[in-house]
């Protein structure tokens, strides 16, 4: 499964800064994921909860952060969010567009606690 991969390696991510940090317990961790970053974030949930227990990060809890889709045409530059992907200039019509935002996929915090 691809957000349980995903999952892993943000796992993995925080249980090293946690070391580095000389914390015990991982407390929060939060990720921003875009519209279009091909990942469920509910998904990414059901993997944090499968694999948290029996590890420092057994009592953590996950946020996201929503990066909603924008893109912007080629042709007259307009910005603009996107009712689907791909979707058409609402302003010219050109399908010749950039995503600006959306594909996101970070890990943007990790809270620690420590422990004696
Ligand atoms: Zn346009």
């Amino acid at each position: 499964m691809h957000e349980a991969s995903i999952m892993q390696n943000v796992f993995d991510l925080a249980c090293d800064r946690m070391r580095a940090e000389s914390a015990t317990r991982i407390v929060r961790v939060r990720l921003r994921v875009g519209a279009l970053a091909g990942v469920v974030p509910e998904a990414l949930a059901f993997a944090f909860e499968a694999m948290r227990a029996g590890t420092p990060a057994a009592l953590a809890e996950i946020e996201f952060e929503r990066v909603p889709a924008r893109l912007v045409c080629r042709a007259c530059q307009r910005e603009f969010e996107p009712d689907g992907f791909p979707d058409a200039c609402p302003c010219c019509g050109s399908w010749n567009v950039d995503v600006r935002h959306g594909h996101e996929l970070d890990l943007v915090l990790v809270e620690f606690a420590r422990e004696d």
